[in-house]
Order: C-alpha cells, then structure tokens, then sequence
C-alpha cells in the first residue's frame, strides 16, 4: 500500500517527481486515499483534471505592436458543484501550476462543505510590465477567448495572484456584453471577487486573511499559543499577508518581521500592519519601510517568533528554509508554500503546520456567498459575511481535528481526508456515468 500513490501515478503515464508541484499535491491527497483506504477508481479519476484548456490570444499593447498571450483554465472535478477558482497573472503561470492549483480548490471546496467544485487559471504575464489599458485589453480578450468554458452555471473565477477587482470587474462586463440581452443580469455572477459597487460581496477582500485569523483563533490557543502577545513573521505583504496583519491587531499580536519581492524588514518592536499596507500600496513592497530596519532572506528565516505565516508563492519554503526557519507554528495563508522535503524537515524539528486548505478557505467561501448573494439579488452587511465565514471556518477546523483523531495523521494528511469524506460519499450516492 506504501507505493500506491506512485502506482496511481505511473498508470496515468507520469514519471514520479517528488519536486513537481502537481506531484507534490496529487501525491498528498493519494496519500490520504490510502489512509482512508479509498477505492482506486476514485484516485484515478481525481489524479488528472476533468478538462485543461489552453489559450493563445493576441492583444495590441499601447506602443501599436502586437503579442501573443497565452492563457489556461483548468476544471479539475465538478462532482460537488460547478468549478470554482482564482485567476492568476504571473510570468511563471504554467499548465503543471495551474492544475497542481485547481486540485487544491476542490480540496479546499470541499473541505468547507461548500456546493462547488474546483478550477483553476491564469495568464502567463508579469501584470506590472503592462500598462492600466493593456491589462484590461488582456482581460477582455482572456475572457472572450475563454468563451462558454466559464459562466455562473458552470465555471465561476476569482481573483489570485496578480488579479484583483478591478480585473473581475472587466471579465464580468465583458462575459455580461457577450451575453444574450435575456440573460445578461444574471451573467454578473460569472466572477467573484468584484467591487462591491458591480455585485461584490461586502468582506471579500480581506476574507482569505479573515479566514485565516478564525483558524488562528481556534487552534493556537490548544497548541499553546496566545494571540494576545504573539509574535510572528510573514511572507508577503499582498492581499492575504496584509490582511492577516490587519485583522491580527485587535488581538495585540506582535508582527517582527516581513519578507516580499522587494526585500526583508525588522522591528523588534513590532511592524504597524496599517502603516506598512500604504507603504506597500505607494511603493509596491515593503523594501524601504522606514520604521523597520532591512534584513537579508536568511536572517528573516532565522528570526524568532511564535508563528510564520507563509502568504506569497508557492513551494517557497524547501529544504534550505525549513533548517532555518525559528518558530513553533507555521500556518499555511498561500498554496502549497511547503515543499515536501521542507515539510519532513519542519515535522523532525517539531515544527507544526496548518495546512493550506484549511487556513485559506475563507477567501472561496465568501466568494461562494458573493456568488449567491448575485443569483438571489441580494446584498449582505459585513457582519453577516463575517458571522457565516466564521461558522465555516470553525467547523472545517472542527473536522480537520477529528479527521487527525480518527486515522492518527498529520493536519494535513487529516485535512484531506476530510475533503475526500464528502467527495467520496457524492460519487458513491450519484455513481459514475453511465
Ligand atoms: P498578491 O499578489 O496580493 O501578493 C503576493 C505576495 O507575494 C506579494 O507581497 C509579493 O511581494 C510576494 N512575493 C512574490 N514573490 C516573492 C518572493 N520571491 N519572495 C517573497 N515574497 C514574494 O497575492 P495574494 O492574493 O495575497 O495571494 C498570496 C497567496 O495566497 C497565493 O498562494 C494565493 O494563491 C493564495 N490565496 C489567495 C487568495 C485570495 O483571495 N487572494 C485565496 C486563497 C489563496
């Protein structure tokens, strides 16, 4: 049984890689197949995605020249309800990414119970070497070459990396504008994640970081961690890392240090999350904070504090990190930051982890209360967003403890093995067609 991942693996054609991402995310939740003793037509079909469409569209930049831009949706299962997932603009966006990513939304989907499946996207640009015009040329033109691949039916997107409302805003006006007069109102709800004023949901922009802070609040303290004094460090100051920062200090928790893009900083006393998120919003990252002092990669590591909160990219924190890293608790805000082998390291030093499906939920949950709010026309307060999220939030935390109980794992193996439950339970009600 120990191999069966690899033998999964090996049937679909794959060489084993250990280090490939879609590896290191399909590799985990055969893993928790195989500690919950899954049938093999389950894992077989939930190794590959459903449908994996690439696109290659042209759009004209502002100096008249022409490029090709290339584009990816990928709809991973669709057994809980239509695919759901962000959209990513980032120069490193690759097939293997996008599907290791789509995999996760229906984990993490799954494991809040909401009616949705999971999907993934982006396109392969650096969005800051593009002008406010060209990126919206970009938007509209992803959108149309997606076509009926997405619609509020079938694939809903949201933000991610390098996206955000504005950019929803456009693909929904866009899809709205492509749509039969009859249908156009309800064809808003295509996408998540837009500004309030066009159909967003009020806590939606800083739902993931809320999300986050209601997984902190109901497992540290059990893990011996008070909020109230805390210190910890983070990695990224986007929309996750700062809100995370934001929502922490009513609770007087201590932010040491931040690494980004642009560079590391340090305040023993304590980084001021509001002063630092319009340092970000000037200057596009946290290097050249003034009430902070620099500090290379290593010596961020090395700090310590309680609690690290990886919240940038992906696969970040390997081998070389985790000997570094100085805390006690290490919560997952991004994707699947932790590498394997950085992961085996974390757990010898003793080292927790919260794992991403669970700590970063909260951002398609209110997502999925945006989407119903479009389709019943109705608008929530912020507090009833937050009520709901925070019910989610405890009782995925809820099942994640009593997954970890019930087969003697891990977080993150039990935190899969709580999203494979439900996934398992609707293919054996539905069965497999025809
Ligand atoms: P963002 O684009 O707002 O921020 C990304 C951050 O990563 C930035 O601060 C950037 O400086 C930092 N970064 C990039 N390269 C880095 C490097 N080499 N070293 C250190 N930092 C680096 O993105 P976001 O929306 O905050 O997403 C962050 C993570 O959270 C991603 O893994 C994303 O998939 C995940 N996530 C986001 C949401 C959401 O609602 N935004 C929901 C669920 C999960």
């Amino acid at each position: 049984m120990a191999d069966l991942p690899e033998n999964v693996l090996t049937e679909l054609g794959f060489r084993y890689d250990p280090s490939d991402l879609y590896q290191q995310v399909i590799g985990d939740v055969l893993h928790a197949c195989q500690t919950m003793d899954l049938p093999r037509h389950l894992q077989l079909i939930l190794a590959q995605p459903k449908n994996e469409i690439i696109m290659h569209f042209p759009v004209q930049l502002d100096s008249g020249e022409y490029k090709l831009f290339k584009g990816y949706r990928v709809q991973h299962n669709n057994i809980l309800g239509p695919y759901k997932g962000g959209l990513r603009f980032h120069a490193g966006v690759s097939l293997d990414h996008v599907k290791s990513l789509a995999v996760l939304m229906t984990m993490k989907n799954s494991l809040v119970r909401l009616p949705l499946g999971g999907a993934k996207g982006g396109v392969q640009v650096d969005p800051r070497s593009l002008s406010q015009d060209e990126l919206m040329r970009v938007s509209r033109r992803f959108t149309s070459a997606m076509g009926d691949n997405i619609g509020p039916d079938y694939d809903i997107p949201a933000p991610d990396v390098g996206t955000g409302a504005q950019i929803m805003a456009w693909i929904a006006d866009t899809y709205v504008n492509m749509s039969p007069a009859t249908t156009r109102w309800t064809g808003q709800a295509v996408v998540t994640g837009k500004p309030v004023e066009f159909g967003g949901s009020q806590g939606r922009e800083k739902a993931t970081g809320q999300g986050v802070v209601y997984i902190l609040e109901e497992l540290l303290p059990e893990m011996g961690i008070d909020l109230n004094g805390m210190t910890y460090s983070l990695v990224g100051y986007g929309n996750v890392g700062s809100w995370v920062a934001r929502l922490l200090t009513p609770h007087q928790s201590v932010l040491k240090c931040v690494i980004d893009h642009t560079g590391a900083i340090i305040n023993e006393k304590g980084i001021d999350p509001v002063k630092l998120a319009a340092h970000v919003d000037e200057m596009g990252g946290v290097g050249g904070y003034e009430a902070a002092d620099e500090m290379t990669e290593d010596e961020f590591y090395k700090t310590r504090v309680d609690l690290m909160v990886p919240a940038a990219l992906e696969q970040m924190i390997d081998a070389r990190k985790a000997e570094m890293v100085n805390c006690k608790v290490v919560a997952e805000a991004a994707n699947a930051p932790t590498t394997p082998p950085g992961e085996r390291i974390l757990k010898d030093r003793g080292i927790s982890i919260l794992p991403a499906i669970l700590c970063n939920s909260g951002g398609v949950t209110v997502s999925y209360f945006e989407w119903r709010q479009n389709r019943q026309a109705e608008s929530w307060d912020e507090e009833t967003v937050d009520k709901n999220l925070r019910r989610h939030m405890y009782a995925a935390a809820q099942r994640v403890k009593l997954a970890a109980h019930r087969y003697e794992c891990d977080m993150r193996t039990a935190a899969y093995c709580a999203a494979l439950d439900q996934i398992d339970k609707v293919y054996k009600i539905r069965g497999i067609f025809p």
